[in-house]
C-alpha cells in the first residue's frame, strides 16, 4: 500500500514535499517522493491530500488508570497535600471504574494521534481484561511503603501478571513509596527478563526535603504512616538513586525537576538514562524550572509525557509541546518534535522502529492537515482537535 501526501515528516532527513509512504504489512518498506514511488512500486494508493503524515506520537509517561480523575483535584500548596487528595479520590473507585478510565485514556490517547504509551498502572492485575488499541508498554506501578517486608511478594504477583501483556516494564513508584529492597528487586527481575524500569525522582519540593533534610509534609505525613525514615536527611533523591542503583540507563526517570547544585556533577558521571518531563503536570504542580538545557547539554534523552488527568487537563502531546514551547523559549518546533517521536523510542529501547518513518521500522504514523505552508514542525505542534488519520502496526485507526 502506498500513502501520498503533501508533506511527509520522517524525523530523519529534511520533509519531502508531494512524498509517500509503502507499508507492507506491519512495517514500512520505504519512503521517498511520490513520483519515484509510484515508478518503483504497485499496490493500492491511499492519497491523503493536504496533509502532513508523521510518524505517530510516543507518550513517555502517564497513568491511564487515573483518565477519571480529570478536573477532580485542584492544584495544592504542596504535593503532600496532592498525594492526600489522590488517595481519597482512589478510594472512591471500583476495579471496574478503573478499567473504564483506562479504557477511556486509550480512546483519547489515539483521537491525539497517540500511538505509542509508556502506561503505568497501579493494578497489573487488570491488564488482561483490557485490549490496547496503540502500541503499549504496560509498567506495573509497585508501592510498598505500609508493607515493605512483602516487596518480593509484591514484585513476583505483579510480575505474573504483566506476563500476560505484549510488552511490559516494572515502576517502583518513587524513592519515598517504594523500598530499596523493592527497587533491587524490580532491577533484578528486569536484567533477567530484558525489560524496562521507569520511577518518578526528584519531582517536588517535597521530595527534595524529605531526603535531604529529613523535613517537610511529605516526610511527616511518611513518618505518620510508619514508614522508616533512615534513609533521610543526608542527601538528594537524585543521589540516593545513583548511589543504589546498577542499571541505570536502562531507566526512564520521570520528572526530574528539584535538583541541588552538587546533583549536576553526579549527572555529569552518571550513565546517561532516559528522562520523562510532563510540562503540564509540572506547570499544575507549580515545580523548580525544569532544566531541560543543561540536562540535553550533559547526553540525556529527554521525550514527553502527559502524567496522569489527576495533574492534566487532556491525554494530547501535542499541547505539551506547547506548553513546553511556552517555557522554553529558546527550543525549536523541531526539537520539541523530536522529543514525542524518537526520543520516545530511545528512551522504550526502540530507536529506528518507532518515532521515525524509515525502510524497517513499524507502520505507526498520523497525519494531520497541512494548511498553513508555513514551517512544517510549527504546523505540527500547532495541531488542535482530533487527529484525523492514523495508523498502528499497519492498521487503519
Ligand atoms: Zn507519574
Amino acid at each position: 500500500m502506498i500513502i501520498r501526501a503533501r508533506t511527509v515528516v520522517p524525523m530523519e532527513g529534511a520533509p519531502i514535499e508531494n512524498g509517500a509512504v509503502v507499508v507492507d504489512g506491519d512495517t514500512i518498506a520505504t519512503v521517498g517522493r511520490f513520483e519515484e514511488i509510484r515508478r518503483n512500486y504497485g499496490g493500492e494508493i491511499a492519497d491523503l491530500g493536504e496533509k502532513i503524515l508523521l510518524p505517530g506520537l510516543i507518550n513517555a509517561h502517564c497513568h491511564l488508570d487515573y483518565t477519571v480523575l480529570r478536573g477532580k483535584i485542584a492544584p495544592h500548596d504542596s504535593f503532600a497535600d496532592w498525594i492526600r487528595e489522590i488517595n481519597v479520590q482512589k478510594s472512591k473507585l471500583t476495579e471496574q471504574d478503573y478499567i473504564a478510565s483506562i479504557r477511556a485514556g486509550f480512546s483519547e490517547a489515539r483521537r491525539f494521534g497517540t500511538t505509542t504509551i509508556a502506561n503505568l498502572t497501579a493494578f497489573p492485575k487488570l491488564v488482561g481484561a483490557i485490549t490496547e488499541p496503540i502500541r503499549t508498554w504496560w509498567f506495573g506501578e509497585l508501592i510498598d511503603v505500609r508493607n515493605p517486608a512483602e516487596a518480593d511478594g509484591i514484585v513476583h504477583e505483579a510480575v505474573e501478571s504483566l506476563k500476560t501483556a505484549r510488552r511490559w516494564g516494572l515502576a517502583p513508584h518513587a524513592p519515598f513509596t517504594a523500598s530499596a529492597r523493592l527497587y533491587a528487586r524490580c532491577e533484578e527481575i528486569a536484567a533477567q527478563q530484558n525489560v524496562l524500569l521507569t520511577t518518578h525522582l526528584a519531582e517536588s519540593r517535597d521530595e527534595m526535603q524529605m531526603f535531604r533534610d529529613a523535613a517537610g509534609p511529605v516526610f511527616d505525613f511518611l513518618k505518620e504512616i510508619g514508614r522508616s525514615m533512615e534513609d533521610c536527611g543526608r542527601e538528594s533523591p537524585l543521589s540516593l538513586f545513583l548511589r543504589t542503583r546498577i542499571l541505570t540507563d536502562r531507566w526512564i526517570i520521570a520528572h526530574l525537576n528539584e535538583l541541588a547544585a552538587a546533583d549536576f556533577d553526579l549527572l555529569a558521571k552518571a550513565p546517561k538514562f532516559h528522562i520523562a518531563h510532563c510540562p503540564r503536570s509540572h506547570a499544575f504542580f507549580g515545580h523548580a524550572p525544569f532544566a531541560l538545557e543543561r540536562l540535553r547539554a550533559l547526553g540525556f534523552n529527554i521525550c514527553l509525557g502527559t502524567d496522569s488527568l489527576a495533574s492534566n487537563s487532556d491525554l494530547s502531546l501535542f499541547a505539551e509541546m506547547r506548553e513546553l514551547l511556552r517555557q522554553e523559549t529558546r527550543l525549536v518546533p523541531q526539537d520539541v518534535v523530536k522529543m514525542v517521536t524518537v526520543n520516545g523510542a530511545a528512551a522504550l529501547d526502540q530507536a529506528g522502529r518507532l518515532g521515525v518513518i524509515r525502510a524497517g521500522a513499524c507502520a505507526d504514523l498520523i497525519a494531520l492537515p497541512d494548511a498553513s505552508g508555513g514551517d512544517v514542525f510549527e504546523e505540527i505542534v500547532a495541531f488542535e482537535g482530533t487527529v484525523p488519520w492514523a495508523m498502528v502496526n499497519g492498521k487503519r485507526l
